[in-house]
Order: structure tokens, then sequence, then C-alpha cells
């Protein structure tokens, strides 16, 4: 099991699904047999709900069969405490449950801007290595658009008409050149030009607040996908990272035999 959890310091964590998302440990409607010291059967219980919080991370209610005593008084039951208590009881499933996955967290949405961050910075400069080559007068045209910016900026300041039109009409034509040489060299003049931020969080997809960002749940999918495929490059490397990054996992059948090791297995039914 160790090799299909999600690494981090300590405690017990999601399981990492062959997709690369995260899943819930147990499985929603998952029936265990419980046993006591005698190796009696003392009771069958049932996963009947879960739920995630990232301070006390998976949580679930468990309903006990039969009409019997409830052997799970409280609620919800902490994955640590209902390991513990099945490891105890040496629980043995006898019905599989259906795989949840773990609703969106802090950590991928922040792993997402950063990474996608790097990623635009990374892409500038490959741009501008590519452009350099068809466009030798890329750095004079920077240096005289920021040029332009300033004493744009000083006569209107100033409130010299006659000077900010004159400086417009410049500033107009450094960047005509500019546009036509990036659409020779097949590159989006945009990628040079600062990023629009989001006003609620910054660009972190983290609020002030601690909650999670609106611009970030709305690129929930996205983001899911591309800490999917993080995961995955990290566990089988960079190819099956790419397939799921192309392909999406959509209906896509990945099978333990695909993706874990040999004798590797997976608790959870696959939940199709
Ligand atoms: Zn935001």
């Amino acid at each position: 099991m160790a090799a299909s959890r999600a690494k981090k310091s300590s405690g017990l964590q999601p399981i990492v699904g062959n997709d690369g998302r995260l899943y819930f440990n147990y499985g929603v409607g998952a029936v265990y047999a419980l046993y006591g010291t005698a190796e009696e059967e003392i009771g069958k219980v049932t996963i009947s709900a879960c739920d995630y919080s990232e301070r006390r991370g998976e949580l679930y209610a468990v309903e006990t069969l039969g009409g019997k005593k409830n052997i799970f008084t409280e609620r919800p039951v902490t994955l640590e405490r209902l390991s513990a208590h099945f490891s105890f009881c040496r629980a043995q499933e006898v019905m599989p449950g259906k795989a949840e996955e773990i609703p969106l967290l802090k950590s991928e949405v922040t792993a997402y801007y950063k990474g996608m961050e790097s990623k635009r910075k990374r892409d500038a400069a490959a741009a501008r290595i590519k452009l350099a080559e068809t466009y030798p007068a890329f750095a004079g045209n920077e240096k005289a658009k920021k040029e332009a910016e300033a004493a744009l900026a000083d006569a209107e300041a100033a409130e010299d008409h006659v000077r900010v039109s004159k400086l417009i009409r410049e500033y107009m034509q450094i960047l005509g050149e500019r546009k036509k040489a990036c659409e020779r060299a097949g590159i989006d003049v945009r990628i040079f030009e600062p990023v629009q931020k989001c006003p609620f969080c910054s660009g972190s997809g983290i609020r002030e607040n601690g909650e999670i960002c609106v611009c970030a749940w709305q690129n929930e999918d996205e983001i899911k996908r591309w800490n999917a495929a993080r995961r995955l490059e990290e566990k089988f490397g960079r190819e099956w990272a790419l397939y799921v990054r192309d392909e999406g996992t959509q209906g896509t059948e990945l099978t333990a035999a695909d993706v874990l090791p040999e004798g590797g297995t997976n608790r959870l039914s696959d939940g199709s």
C-alpha cells in the first residue's frame, strides 16, 4: 500500500489512483467483517459516506449492519481512527466499495498556479530565443518600448497633450513592429506581456482568508488533471504523464496491471 500513497511528511494520506488522481482510502458501500480476540466475528460494518476536510483529512460515516449496537460511536470517523480500529479487529473486506475522489485540495491549487507561472517563464524564454533568430532587433525594441512607456507616463503627468499624442504614435509604431516580428516567427506576442492577475487571490489561487479562490474553482478539472499528470510522472515517468495530459483520463480504463508494480494491489474497486 505504501507505494500508492501520496507523498507527505507524516500521517495517512489519500490513495493515488492508477489515473494519478487522489482517492479516499475506503470506498463508499464497502462492507467489512470485524473480529474479536477469540477470532469470532463481532459484526459487519459498511462505509456509508465519506467527506474530506483540509484540517482533519478523510472522514467517514460508518454504520454497523444487522441491527447490532454501533461499533463506531463517533461521527464522523477519521481515517486514522478507522484504520487503527480495522487493523485491531483484523477487518476483512467482504464487499468492495466505490472509489470516491478527494475534492480539490489547496495544495493542488498552489502546485498548479506555481507550475503555470514557471511554465509561462519557460515559454517566454523559449520564445525570446526563437524570436532572436528572425528578429535581431527584439532587444532594442523591448528597450524602446519600456522607454516610451516611461516617457508617456511623464508627459501624461505633466498634461503635455501635444507630447502625449506624439509619444502615442511612436509607441504604436514600436508595438506594431514587435507584433509583426512575432507573427513572422509564429509567436503570440502576449507571451511577453505581464499576465493579468486575479484580483481576489493575486494570482495564487488561494484567497487571503485561506479559501480556494473562485478562479481556481472555475478551473477545477484542469487543476485536477494537471496534478494527476504530475503524480504519474513522479511515479511512473514522463510517458504516463503525457498520456494522461494528452488523452485525458475520461473514459480511460487503467487497471492495476497497467500501472502498478508487479504484485501491487489496490484495495479499492475501480468504481465505474
Ligand atoms: Zn483568484
